[in-house]
């Protein structure tokens, strides 16, 4: 026995489950409650603003509007236009209500748009999924601030634009258009909250892959397998190495006085002599503990 089979022979791999499974539920409650509590706005932002599109009215759409507005400060307005890009609605009354809102795209870069009647600002357009999840985790607006720079340096020099995120709602049913423009401030916290979140949570993966590993090493020298091999096995193939491992032990015989796996044919074990299995009274032959009659020749065993 060399030292890793015997320090993992005292291992109660029982408990140690047990112990990572409530360690795993608290993390996830501590982990999940901080970030959810941190985004919270921001989560409540984006279930609002999934349900804009829904609107059925154009009363519906307004006051959709107005509760996802409401619903994060990063929300500079939300404006529902017609299809001439007249202003109908404001959710927040800011400078861009008084419109007309007439967007044309900037340069090159197609995401980007500017309105005449607003020299100072310009819109990054951001679509749908990419816009909830810019809404949800996004930390640094500054970012796509320097990234407009870098593209429209050559065009426009080096400009002292506000740049805004915008978002186009198509709500078919309500018949109208709403232009959600936020402008993402950082989640104090949120940040470190989520790469903690991620640590522990690679963490947890690394501590159960190395357990099935060593589970399957301490299982196989038990069984005077070569624990080394399964082990290796289970360190690379995880849950499929324990699959296969199981279905190969369950087609061996395991001896009742030492353990080991013994192929499904010995009469005796290899390695201590203990008898293999039931005996039939009448043949002497080899018999399976469920079996009702023998398979050599025929008579009744229980
Ligand atoms: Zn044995
Ligand atoms: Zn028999």
């Amino acid at each position: 026995m060399n030292r890793l089979e015997k320090m993992l022979s005292k291992w109660n791999f029982k408990k140690i489950a047990v112990w990572y499974l409530v360690l795993a539920v608290i993390t996830g409650v501590l982990c999940g409650g901080t970030v959810g509590y941190l985004y919270r706005q921001r989560l409540k932002f984006a279930w609002q603003y999934a349900r804009l599109e829904e609107a059925k009215t154009p009363e519906a759409l307004r006051m959709a509007a107005d509760k996802t507005a409401a619903a994060s400060e990063d929300v500079v307005d939300i404006l529902v236009v017609d299809e001439n890009q007249q202003i109908l609605y404001s959710a927040k009354d800011s400078k861009f209500a008084a419109g007309p809102l007439t967007l044309t795209k900037v340069g090159d870069a197609k995401k980007y748009l500017a309105s005449a009647d607003y020299p100072e600002a310009v819109f990054l357009q951001v679509k749908g999924d990419e816009f909830m999840l810019n809404s949800i985790v996004s930390h640094d607006f500054g970012k796509i601030r320097s990234e407009y720079d870098d593209e429209s340096a050559f065009e426009n020099g080096l400009s002292a634009k506000t740049v805004y995120m915008l978002n186009r709602v198509q709500a078919r049913k309500a018949g109208g258009t709403a232009y959600v423009i936020t402008r993402p401030t950082s989640v104090p916290g949120g940040e470190t909250a989520l790469k903690v979140t991620a640590a522990l949570a690679m963490l947890l993966v690394c501590v159960y892959w190395v357990l099935v590993a060593l589970w399957m090493y301490r299982d196989a020298a038990r069984c005077k397998l070569s624990p080394l091999y399964w082990g290796l096995i289970g360190l690379f193939t995880n849950l499929i190495g324990l699959i296969v491992y199981k279905i190969y032990k369950h087609s061996a015989t395991l001896c009742p006085a030492c353990g080991a796996a013994q192929s499904a044919g010995h009469l005796y074990c290899s390695f201590c002599g203990a008898q293999l299995g039931a005996r039939c009274a009448n043949c002497g032959g080899k018999v399976g503990a469920k079996d009702s009659f023998c398979h050599h020749c025929g008579n009744k065993i229980k």
